[in-house]
């Protein structure tokens, strides 16, 4: 029987954090993405850890930079120091051109290059190292995402005891697609050694199952709901489906400030007499931005009571630039929408305005606040934060919520979106001149719905049902403490 747990360590490929070169050397600044926005306000002041890598190279002096900003995330960072090859092999190679494209259904994508597997072993190996460094039999060791599946088996077999969780932050895709990764038996039999494991959505909890089942025909599977318990041989494994969130009040809370309300009304008077149409990306080929420009070229032909009465405002948030199909992807992007604003612009009136750059938080929620219709369509995606976050910053409930089948969040939202298949490029622009032609009841209708529905199961909600899962305990079990004093200094 293991001790009670008192802390809890998250430990993700990246720190929650982003290393910039300032004028007086290197500084850090706050992370981004959905796992930063989802995990940050949850472990504020809970005096709990994070494991990961810093983003930059192994020799980078980080000790002087942590501990402030330990002190200002409010809970205390640990860096992971990765050498230029091991960064090259585990992290570009192995979970960006193995696991994620073939976890997205695009496996024509894969490069399945065997040294790649090995150095994602290796890096696995050093996470569980220093993750035993840094931790007690107490703590519980909550593991992130697809870079780090093997995690708890490295622990294993350096013979350290913990209490570990898995959560994937994006699809498992289905057995016929799975069983192509050369690796296939090893990551499952490493899944079976944490205690739980999480998934974004059911169908992505028994795509899993369902591939359990091709390593071993001796698979039981006991309890109903959520979270049930797979015994596969001599292993037993609690797996669940928790829907990863945001903190709604906190977006609904800020898109109500003056400050995002003035933005919201000026960025529209810009752009007057029109419906605003809003996606936003990151940088990526799963997130169909070629297609939905296509999609959005379709709408202005072949309905031109569209044209001059909507503005497309696509912001893409520059990501993995470094990889030449991010960059084959960036250049298809500024050939789209300069195609479409040269065949349709007039005076007065430019179709598509392209933002190729982050956006500061109080532009997003402008963006999110003012836009009548926001754009969806990823190919596929673990669960999407950008629609939830609209909904929870759409204060008018005015707003149409157009949505890919393939994004984990149409598992809730699927029944008051318009619901498109991202390949189907005339699908999606007919529901762009559905979603222009809505009334304003029905708008309101689906809109209250699609905000009841985020604001009830919340990033609390989340985490409380992830840990109550995990340990019998929810989020009140780690109170926030007044001050955050960090009580230990860094090792690295
Ligand atoms: N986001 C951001 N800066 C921007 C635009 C978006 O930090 O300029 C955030 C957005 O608020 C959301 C996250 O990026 O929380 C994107 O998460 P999502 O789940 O939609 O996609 P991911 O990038 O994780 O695949």
């Amino acid at each position: 029987m293991k001790e009670p747990v008192t802390r809890i360590i998250a430990v993700s490929n990246r720190l929650p954090i982003h290393l910039v070169h300032g004028p007086d050397g290197l500084e850090i600044k706050p992370g981004e993405g959905g796992l930063v926005t989802a995990l940050a306000p949850v472990f504020r002041n809970r005096g709990g850890v994070w494991i990961g890598w810093s983003g930059g190279s192994d020799d980078d002096d980080l000790a002087g930079l942590l501990e402030p900003a330990s002190r200002e995330a409010g809970y205390r960072l640990y860096p992971v120091p990765l050498s230029v090859d091991e960064v090259c092999d585990y992290y570009y190679g192995f979970s960006n051109e193995v696991i994620w494209p073939l976890f997205h259904d695009l496996q024509t994508r894969c490069n399945f290059k065997p040294r790649y597997w090995q150095q994602y072993l290796n890096v696995n190996r050093k996470f569980a190292e220093i993750t035993t460094k840094h931790s007690a039999e107490t703590d519980y060791i909550w593991v992130h995402d697809y870079h780090l599946m093997y995690m708890a088996k490295s622990l294993r077999e350096l013979g350290v005891e913990r209490n570990t969780g898995f959560f994937l932050h994006i699809p498992f895709p289905p057995a016929d697609i799975f069983m192509k990764l050369p690796w296939r038996a090893h990551i499952l039999r490493a899944l079976l050694e944490y205690e739980l494991v999480g998934f974004q959505t059911m169908r992505d909890r028994k795509n899993f199952i369902q591939c359990l089942r091709y390593i071993s025909s001796d698979i039981r599977i006991s309890g109903r709901g959520s979270v049930v318990t797979v015994i596969v041989g001599d292993k037993r494994v609690r797996v669940g489906a928790f829907p990863i969130s945001i903190d709604y009040d906190a977006f609904a809370r800020d898109a109500e400030s003056k400050e995002v309300a003035d933005l919201a009304w000026y960025l529209h008077e810009a752009l007057p007499n029109r419906q605003v149409i809003l996606g936003v990306d990151r940088l990526d080929y799963t997130k169909g931005i070629p297609e939905r420009l296509e999609a959005f070229k379709d709408a202005l032909s072949r309905f031109p009571e569209l044209q001059g009465k909507t503005t497309l405002v696509q912001v893409v948030v520059p990501s993995r630039e470094e990889v030449p199909e991010y960059q084959t992807l960036r250049a298809e992007l500024y050939r789209l929408v300069g195609e479409i604003n040269g065949q349709f612009t007039r005076s007065g009136w430019v179709p598509i305005h392209y933002l190729y750059r982050s956006l500061d938080r109080s532009e997003l929620l402008a963006y999110y606040r003012l836009a009548e219709i926001a754009l969806i369509t990823p190919l596929k995606d673990g669960m999407n934060l950008v629609a939830k976050e609209y909904c929870a910053c759409n204060l008018e409930e005015n707003g149409v919520l157009i949505l890919s089948e393939f994004a984990g969040v149409a598992a809730h939202l699927h029944r008051n979106a318009i619901m498109v298949n991202p390949y189907d490029v005339e699908g999606m622009s007919n529901a762009i001149r559905e979603a222009f032609h809505m009334d304003r009841t029905e708008r309101h209708n689906r809109m209250h719905k699609l905000r009841e529905i985020v604001h009830h199961r919340d990033i609390f909600w989340w985490v409380n049902n992830f840990l109550e899962a995990a340990i019998a305990k929810d989020l009140r079990a780690f109170p926030a403490l007044e001050e955050y004093m960090p009580d230990i200094t860094i090792g690295i």
